[in-house]
């Protein structure tokens, strides 16, 4: 079950630009203005970091698919 996917879903909630999830996973999340992905990141060397980003982000935004 390794995370294949991360993605911003801002179609119940916004991001609001809080920073938590760049601070818990800098290797995963950037917060220029809303959080973006960071593009190529191999997301299964990050897994439990991924997960608490979810678990923190205020407006849960944050969304991941495993495989
Ligand atoms: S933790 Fe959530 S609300 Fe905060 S910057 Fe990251 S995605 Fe946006």
């Amino acid at each position: 079950m390794a995370i294949t996917r991360v993605w911003l879903d801002e179609s119940e909630d916004e991001c609001i630009s809080c920073g938590l999830c760049s601070e818990v996973a800098p290797e995963v999340f950037e917060v220029p203005d809303k959080m973006i992905v960071i593009e190529g990141v191999d997301f299964s060397q990050y897994e439990e970091e991924i997960k608490e980003a979810v678990e923190s982000c205020p407006t849960s935004v944050i969304k991941f698919e495993t495989d």
